[in-house]
């Protein structure tokens, strides 16, 4: 452990404390923030906002993006576009971050959790078909859920620290039994599966640009889909529902205040051309991690899975024999290189613990044994 202390402070060129996850700001930030300000347009509307949009949905190549104040709120919108009413049911993998059932329970529905594949990280194909063949039938084209007569109304599968699930098996079960798939990209901006920018896939994709996300916008998120109708939604729900006038508040539904100010929509257009020399960067390290951690026999760094082109966002290891992680987390932590374990299972948090759940051994497994490492841009 003394020498992945050194290995990391020498990559980061350091012998002070080294944190997790650190934004970056080596580009026209602060240009295109004094460009913000000088304009006084520094809140709701504004020409970064509308240039964010075009430049994000033609990054991913998407048809629309919609700039949202963070994450979780374009988690929140797209599922209630996809049709999710209070006491539905949506399905969503045990090991992510709470997030993710946050935005499902704002609307009063109830998140089940099916199991995560090992090598991927992100929600199992496998673990959702034998769910449903197991738990639903579908009938008049709606998935229900024979234990509790509820409508299992959407799927959202999230790509853990950019590592891409198996999102197009996914979907096509999801089509099968009339499930909508929304994707949790909150974590994957640049990272592709079968070529195909992951968040795409679903009816919608919400990405996030919070403080310790690949870009960052300070707090921000996006919706993308390439449905006109639901892109018009998302933009009219996230900005309170006003109908266009020359000068009366007219709304006529009660909506959200989910619009990305300015202001953040500056640093972010700013941080989005830096987007592809980050995720090179970020392989880079990821090939030097895997090299070192090759010949140690009870550790496993996480690879890229077949198929798939990951951001490395959050770098990660496998600590095999799971006496030994916190351990490895009290001597990285104390010797000033951060590290930090995954996420609780969403099923062991007090206001889920009721969830209905598939077998969920795969998340545990990676539950007890994962933990991220450095994984900040080198300079
Ligand atoms: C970061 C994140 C979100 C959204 O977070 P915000 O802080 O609301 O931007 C959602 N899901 C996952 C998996 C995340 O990592």
């Amino acid at each position: 452990m003394t020498k992945l202390v050194k290995f990391i402070q020498a990559i980061y060129k350091t012998k002070k404390f080294i944190p997790l996850h650190e934004p970056r700001f080596l580009g026209n930030e602060k240009k295109y923030l004094n460009d913000c300000i000088d304009s006084t347009f520094v809140s709701s509307v504004g020409k970064f906002v509308d240039k964010f949009e075009e430049d994000f949905a033609k990054k991913v190549g998407s048809k629309y993006a919609i700039a949202t104040v963070n994450g979780t709120s374009a988690l929140h919108i797209s599922l209630l576009l996809s049709g999710v009413k209070s006491e539905d049911e949506v399905i969503t993998q045990a090991l992510t971050f709470v997030a993710t059932c946050n935005a499902i329970s704002y609307i009063g529905a109830k998140p089940v959790f099916v199991d995560v594949d090992l090598d991927t990280m992100g929600l199992s194909p496998e673990s959702l078909k034998e769910f449903l063949n197991d738990n639903c039938e579908v009938i008049n084209k709606e998935c229900i859920n024979k234990t509790t007569k509820k409508i299992i109304k959407a799927c959202v599968p999230m790509h853990t620290f950019g590592h891409p699930c198996k999102v197009d098996e996914i979907k096509n079960i999801c089509d099968e039994w009339y499930i909508a798939l929304v994707e949790d990209a909150a974590e994957s901006l640049g990272s592709y599966y079968k070529n195909k920018h992951t968040g795409t896939f679903g009816v919608f994709g919400a990405f996030s640009f919070n403080g310790n996300k690949i870009i960052t916008s300070g707090g921000g998120g996006v919706i993308i889909t390439d449905d006109e109708e639901l892109a018009k939604r998302a933009k009219y729900l996230t900005t309170t529902a006003k109908v266009p006038h020359k000068w009366e508040y007219v709304h006529d539904e009660i909506a959200y205040n989910y619009r990305m100010p300015n202001l953040n929509a500056a640093l972010l257009c700013a941080q989005l051309e830096q987007l592809d020399s980050f995720i090179k960067n970020k392989r880079e390290l990821a090939l030097r991690y895997e090299k070192f951690f090759d010949d140690m026999d009870d550790i496993e760094f996480i690879k890229e899975t077949k198929n798939s082109t990951a951001n490395y966002w959050l770098q990660a290891i496998v600590v095999k024999n799971i006496e030994n992680r916190d351990d490895f987390l009290d001597f990285t932590n104390k010797n000033g290189v951060m590290t930090r374990p995954i996420w609780k299972l969403m099923n062991e948090l007090e206001m889920f613990k009721d969830s209905q759940h598939s077998n969920l051994d795969n998340s545990k497994y990676l539950e007890q044994r994962v933990i991220n490492i450095p994984s900040s841009v080198v300079l």
